[in-house]
Formats: structure tokens, C-alpha cells, sequence
């Protein structure tokens, strides 16, 4: 593959652009023992020449027979789906053989071999790259090394002398080579070191920039909200609010009588009550006569936060309108018309509500619910309609003060740590498929007329990465249990069917609830007690999380069971910390640690995806160290390499 073909399919543009290609692991070329010391699912190093070589099933499947200095007996291995090694592996060849060991079949299953003078195998660790499956590890690397040897007068530094002096970091040509030319794990390090900080910099620069331009904001001249209103507002509430809650309402309505305007998280675990704290911040808007906006990131959550809003505010003479383009057309039209003479106070919908159909009299609050569902552009649109607008951001992703001092630099925080409902307890358990819990915890569940949600990934039965479809799982449970006790919802049912299925299900004419993860953000249905989640492997932990968030929401004992029937590892482990962690803090960290580079998906909301080396949790002293910097080089700005570094990050002003 030529150079120019791997720059195109990466979209790379630069020799930069190349290199920060970082690995995404170090694989050890320390060779394995005999064969008689591998145990099933070992990962296996060999290497060898090859004695015999045969392909069988019309070439799906190589056989191959291992010989080599450490090995008295051939080793057999086997490698799937990839005709190609039949045509590149030689007898006369050397190579390097990678892949697991399966005890059943006393064979090497191989993932990949590499002839023993690729420039991979060059040194004692393997790096593997996170590139299109069209490029080959070798081809990529290939270009890495031509770079790094005969294209290296274009590698600059980056960083302000100052802070490369502070910590000693290396030039960033040697920090390259040390990352991709693994030598030792100390120079990985070494070099590694070098990217981190680099990212934390930059993290933290742009974050900090954000925060100072939004605090230049400043917003229409506005009545002052009157606290004691707030005060008789809260105690007309039907409960107290928690210590937590009552900080939070502080520090919104602070922040709405500040000149300039609010930008706040409030952050809590499922079931913390956030809904409500949203709620008080919308009524002190109405009292300062402004309009006020929840959107959140799906029709059903957003129907369940107008139908209680109306209950709250009917009362208060406060106007409250649903928006959401699944409504039928002339209610759509009609909402839209009082929204835009200002007769609706308080507006509640998808996010449908910014669109551009929609027009506001006098927009002064906005409040983005379960916000890291949302992708950066919507709220980036959302931001760019409420221009001088106050900002309300709620997240279920709770995590300690001072990564979220970090994570979070852009915003303020407010926190609700406490329960309204201390009792509130859900048993997590991992089972397999055919274990019968499944079917007594249901049984148990219908018999005390309890309700019971049952998630499975994907909808179709034909989704051939998923045994367990929503579909199957339907057809199946409505057999066992009656088709009147149970539901289906998922995504591809019509909108104003799901709403009718949901709302029976809320009014306790179903039982049982069968639906894809579309329940998974803030629904609240108090007579739920069991949820099981069949390939639960395929959901992240946080999204595990919430969904049994949905469940024990009347204080009394809930239990959660995870089904999972493969034996991977990291999975296995994934899902038993859950079983043995009930708080969401202690998820958040799991995620957040576990989170390794070049891993991309679903982190929008922790910034993690802008991060390729560095991680908030395990390098948390870095970006302490980089936060300080950046405010120093911010404030900084008539030195010439903070100016340089500061545009070259933030790009000219
Ligand atoms: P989340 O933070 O997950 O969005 P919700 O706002 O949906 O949680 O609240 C969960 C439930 O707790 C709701 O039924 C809500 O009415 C109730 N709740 C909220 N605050 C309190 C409180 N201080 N005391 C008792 N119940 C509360
Ligand atoms: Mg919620």
C-alpha cells in the first residue's frame, strides 16, 4: 500500500497527524513455554517456521504446524477467515504467531503473524494501532518509521519552553520514537509522558477559554428573583428536599441574579432528584417573567417531565407547553404560536425545541436534561439560540469534586450526593441465560403485582450479533406469562404508539415491559422491582447503571439481573463490579479508569473522547498540574510562546 493511500484513508493531512496515531496497546513478544504449560484461553506468542500448512473448507480455515527452537513438538495452530496468510506464509519463512490458545482443540487460534523481520518485531513490545481495517498494522507502521527517520524536520515543539523545562520532558521527536519504537516500558513511559501533558494542556486551556468568554456574557436586564417566593415555593412542595438539593437550588438562583449569565452542571445519581431542583430554577425564571425550556433526549421522558410539571405549576396560574415533533400537527402548530407570543411560560420537549420552527418571545433559561445523551452539536445549536440565555446542564454521571474540578473546568458544578429515598438498594446479579431465576423473579413479581422491565439490545430477531432480540425475548415472555401481562417498546414502533404503550405500562395494565435501552434515561415508574437485561455485555456500565436506575424507585427492595452467557473476561468483570457497586460514583470512576486510549465511543460528555493518551482518572495529577498551567499561560499573554502555543490551541481570536 502506498504512503499516499494510508495518509487519504486515515484523512490524515500531516506527518502530525500520523504520529498521534498513538498505539493503542503493547503487546509483549516474550515467547510462550511448551505446549504442555498453555491453558485454555491463554494468549500464546510463538515463534517459529512452519512445518506444514493446509487449508481446508474452501480455504476459510489454515492449519499449520509450529516448529521453533523453544518448542520440542509441532504446535498446531489454526487461523480463520484470513486467505491471504495462505499466500504470505512460507516454509522458509521466520515469523512471529499470535493468538489464544483453545484447550478442547489443542490448537493455537491465530489473530495475527508477522514475518520475524517486520520492523513490528523490532523490539520487545508490539505496538497494535487503532487503524481502518483496510490498512495493515505493518503497512501503517511502515509509514510511522519513514517519518520518524526521514521526515522528522516537520515535528516542531508545541509546548511553551517553560513548562517542557518544568517537568523535563523530553523533545517531542524523541517522546515519538519512544511511543512507537517500544524499547522498554520505562521509554514508553518516557515518551508517554510527553502526550499526556500535552493533551491535559490542551484540555484544560480550551475548557478554561470557555469559561472565560461565557463569563463575559452578559444577559438582558432582568428582575431580581425574589428568594422568599423560592422559599414558600419549596415548602408547597409534597416532600422536603434533601441538603443537597436546597445547595443546588442556591446556587441557580445566584447564578440567575448574577449580570452574567449561568453555566452550570448539575450532576447526580439516578433517583438524586434533579427533576425537581430543574423545576424551582424554572419557576424563579417565571417570576423574573422570562421563558424557560427543558429539552430532553427523548419524547417519553420529556411527556413524563410536562405531565408533572403541569401538576406543580397549573397551580402557580404558569403556563406549561409540550413541544415535540411526534405530537399531532396542529397541537405542534399551536404550541409554536404561544410560544412565540410569549402566553406559554414554561416549555418542555425533545429537542425539537430549538429547531429552527420554533421562535421564542423571551427565552432566559435553558435546561438541558440527561445532556451527555445529547451530541456536542446539538448543544452547540442549542447554545447558539439562547444567546444570552442561562444554561442549566443536567448529567446522572456523578463523580468526586476534584475530578469534576477537571472534567468539568468549563462549567459550574453542583452536586447532589444524597437519596431522598436512603433505603433505595438495587441487588445486581450476573446469570446466564437459562438460569431459572429469571423465571421465579418474574413470577414472584406478577404473583405481588409488581411491575418488571425487560431490556435486550436490539430489536430485530435476524441481528445476528445479538442471540437476544427485543423481538424473540416479546414472543417468548407473552407466551410464558400471558399475552395481556406483557408489552413491547422500541424504537421502531410509531411514536404515538409507544407513548400509549408506555402509558399503560405506567398505569399498571401491563406487567411487564419489553424494550430496547429506549427506557434507559430518567423514566420513573415507583411499582417497578425487577429489571433483566439479556446480553447485558453489549451496554456500557454507565448505561447498566441507569437502567437499573429505572427500578426500587419506591424505596423498597429491587433486583437487577444481568444476563450475560459468554465467558470473556473483561466482561465478566465489567458486570460483576456492578454487582458489588451501588453507587454511581463508583461507576463513573470504573468507566472513567477503564476508559483506555483511542477507546472512542459514547464518552461525550466526559471529554474523554478529545483525549487519545491521557485519562482523567489515572493521570488526575497531570491535569491538576495542567490546569494551574493553563490559567498561568491564559493570564500570561504578553509572553510570546504563550501567545504562540495559545493560538496555535485555540486558533486565532
Ligand atoms: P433524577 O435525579 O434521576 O432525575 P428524579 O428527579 O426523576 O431523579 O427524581 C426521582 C424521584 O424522587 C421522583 O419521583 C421525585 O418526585 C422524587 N423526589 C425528588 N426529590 C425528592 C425529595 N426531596 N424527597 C422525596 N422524593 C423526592
Ligand atoms: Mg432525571
Amino acid at each position: 500500500m502506498k504512503f499516499s493511500e494510508i495518509y487519504t484513508k486515515l484523512k490524515a493531512i500531516s506527518e502530525e497527524d500520523i504520529l498521534t496515531h498513538f498505539p493503542k496497546r503493547y503487546d509483549d513478544l516474550s515467547l510462550s513455554g511448551s505446549l504442555a504449560s498453555f491453558i485454555d484461553h491463554q494468549k500464546v506468542v510463538l515463534k517459529g517456521s512452519v512445518s506444514k500448512i493446509v487449508s481446508i473448507q474452501g480455504g476459510k480455515i489454515i492449519r499449520l504446524s509450529v516448529h521453533g527452537e523453544l518448542y520440542k513438538e509441532d504446535i498446531q495452530c489454526a487461523i480463520f477467515n484470513q486467505q491471504f496468510y495462505s499466500r504470505v506464509i512460507k516454509k522458509s519463512g521466520e515469523y512471529f504467531f499470535f493468538g489464544y490458545y483453545n484447550d478442547k482443540m489443542k490448537t493455537v487460534m491465530l489473530s495475527l503473524v508477522l514475518s520475524s523481520d517486520s520492523l513490528l518485531v523490532a523490539n520487545r513490545y508490539k505496538p497494535y494501532y487503532n487503524i481502518p481495517h483496510d490498512v495493515s498494522q505493518s503497512a501503517f507502521y511502515g509509514l510511522v518509521i519513514d517519518i520518524l527517520n526521514n521526515h522528522n524536520d516537520y515535528i516542531n515543539e508545541i509546548l511553551p519552553s517553560k513548562y517542557r523545562h518544568k517537568y523535563r520532558l523530553e523533545n517531542r521527536l524523541q517522546a515519538f520514537k519512544d511511543v512507537h519504537i517500544p524499547v522498554s516500558q520505562e521509554t514508553i513511559l518516557r515518551g508517554l509522558r510527553v502526550f499526556k501533558y500535552e493533551e491535559a494542556l490542551k484540555y484544560c486551556l480550551k475548557s478554561l477559554q470557555i469559561r472565560r468568554q461565557n463569563s463575559f456574557i452578559k444577559k438582558r436586564q432582568m428582575t431580581r428573583i425574589d428568594e422568599m417566593k423560592i422559599n414558600s415555593f419549596v415548602s408547597g412542595l409534597s416532600f422536603r428536599l434533601t441538603k443537597d438539593q436546597l445547595a443546588a437550588v442556591v446556587d441557580i438562583i445566584n447564578d440567575m441574579n448574577k449580570p452574567v449569565i449561568m453555566n452550570r452542571l448539575l450532576s447526580g445519581d439516578v433517583g438524586t432528584g434533579k427533576t425537581i431542583v430543574a423545576f424551582i430554577a424554572l419557576y424563579g425564571n417565571a417570576l423574573r417573567e422570562g421563558q424557560g425550556v427543558i429539552m430532553a433526549p427523548t419524547v417519553t421522558l420529556a411527556r413524563q417531565h410536562y405531565v408533572r410539571a403541569q401538576a406543580i405549576f397549573n397551580k402557580y396560574g404558569l403556563n406549561v407547553v409540550l413541544l415535540d415533533n411526534s405530537l399531532p400537527a396542529k397541537e405542534v402548530k399551536e404550541n409554536i404560536r404561544k410560544i412565540k407570543t410569549g402566553e406559554a411560560q414554561i416549555i418542555i420537549g425533545t429537542h425539537y425545541v430549538f429547531s429552527s420552527a420554533v421562535e421564542y418571545k423571551n427565552l432566559t433559561l435553558a435546561i438541558i436534561d440527561e445532556q451527555h445523551k445529547f451530541g456536542v452539536e446539538q448543544r452547540d445549536s442549542l447554545i447558539d439560540k439562547g444567546q444570552g440565555v442561562d444554561h442549566l446542564m443536567m448529567s446522572a454521571t456523578p463523580i468526586p469534586q476534584t475530578l469534576s474540578r477537571i472534567i468539568n473546568s468549563d462549567l459550574d458544578v453542583s452536586s447532589l450526593f444524597e437519596f431522598p429515598n436512603s433505603s433505595r438498594e438495587v441487588t445486581t446479579k450476573v446469570i446466564r441465560s437459562d438460569d431459572p431465576l429469571i423465571d421465579k423473579a418474574i413470577k414472584r413479581a406478577i404473583s405481588i403485582h409488581k411491575q418488571v422491565f425487560v431490556v435486550a439490545p436490539k430489536i430485530e430477531k435476524n441481528d445476528k450479533s445479538s442471540r437476544l432480540s427485543a423481538k424473540a425475548v416479546y414472543d417468548d415472555m407473552s407466551a410464558k406469562y400471558g399475552i395481556d401481562n406483557v408489552a413491547m417498546l422500541n424504537g421502531k414502533i410509531k411514536k404515538v404508539d409507544q407513548e400509549k404503550i408506555y402509558d399503560d405500562f405506567v398505569l399498571g395494565k401491563r406487567l411487564v415491559l419489553v424494550s430496547t435501552s429506549l427506557i434507559e434515561v430518567g423514566i420513573d415508574v415507583k411499582n417497578a422491582c425487577l429489571m433483566v437485561i439479556y446480553e447485558a455485555n453489549y451496554f456500557g456500565l454507565a448505561s447498566l447503571h441507569q437502567l437499573r436506575g429505572r427500578i426500587g424507585r419506591s424505596g423498597e427492595g429491587a433486583m437487577a439481573l444481568l444476563v450475560y452467557d459468554g465467558d470473556d473476561p473483561d466482561a465478566l468483570d465489567k458486570l460483576s463490579y456492578l454487582s458489588t457497586h451501588n453507587k454511581g460514583e463508583d461507576v463513573a470512576l470504573y468507566d472513567l479508569s477503564n476508559r483506555g486510549s483511542g477507546d472512542m465511543g459514547g464518552d461525550k460528555q466526559s471529554g474523554q473522547s478529545e483525549l487519545q493518551v491521557a485519562n482523567f482518572v489515572k493521570d488526575l495529577n497531570i491535569f491538576t498540574c495542567a490546569k494551574e498551567d493553563a490559567q498561568e499561560i491564559l493570564e500570561n499573554q504578553t509572553d510570546a510562546e504563550n501567545v504562540s502555543y495559545t493560538e496555535y490551541i485555540l486558533g486565532k481570536e
